[in-house]
């Protein structure tokens, strides 16, 4: 049995995921449209989860190469399968945020919609106890926390 590690957070920089994306999609074949590339720039800007139609709405009003509604929703889509963006949920429903391929879960501020990535969630131990007591083939979990970030405490 391995001894489960420390959770540890994961900082998503900004200009290291979109080179990191572009790459992934360069070595998948994908083309690099002007819009999509735009699109990343977008996606990194939000302090907060954004939803697929407050990114296209966003990328109307500002941009001159826009991508249409069916891009956005489809790249939001692939990201999101390929684990580029993870999905979270907020009071309002749903949205995105860039994150990396990997076994990662994310801690979320209600006030502000701050996110912080971790690895390390540690459940393991829990999900054998429940395979073995439910007969259940566990394939997967999801966790999300969520609370004040330290900077919405002091308000
Ligand atoms: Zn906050
Ligand atoms: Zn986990």
């Amino acid at each position: 049995m391995s001894q489960p590690s420390d959770a540890a957070t994961v900082g998503v920089n900004p200009e290291f995921w979109v080179k990191a994306v572009r790459s992934y999609w360069q070595g998948g074949g994908y083309r690099l449209t002007e819009p999509r590339q735009r699109m990343l720039d977008s996606m990194v800007a939000y302090a907060a989860p954004f939803s697929a139609e407050q990114l296209y709405a966003d990328m109307q009003t500002v941009e001159v190469v826009a991508p249409g509604r069916a891009t956005v929703y489809r790249t939001i889509e692939q990201l999101n399968g390929a684990g580029w963006l993870a999905r979270i949920h907020t009071q309002s429903g749903e949205g995105y945020v860039p994150s990396f391929p990997g076994h990662l879960h994310h801690l979320v501020c209600t006030r502000c919609g701050k996110v912080v990535a971790f690895e390390g969630c540690a459940l393991e131990g829990l999900v054998e106890r429940l395979a073995s007591q439910t007969d259940f083939m566990i394939e997967g979990h999801l966790l999300q926390l969520y609370g004040r970030c330290g900077e919405c405490q002091r308000v």
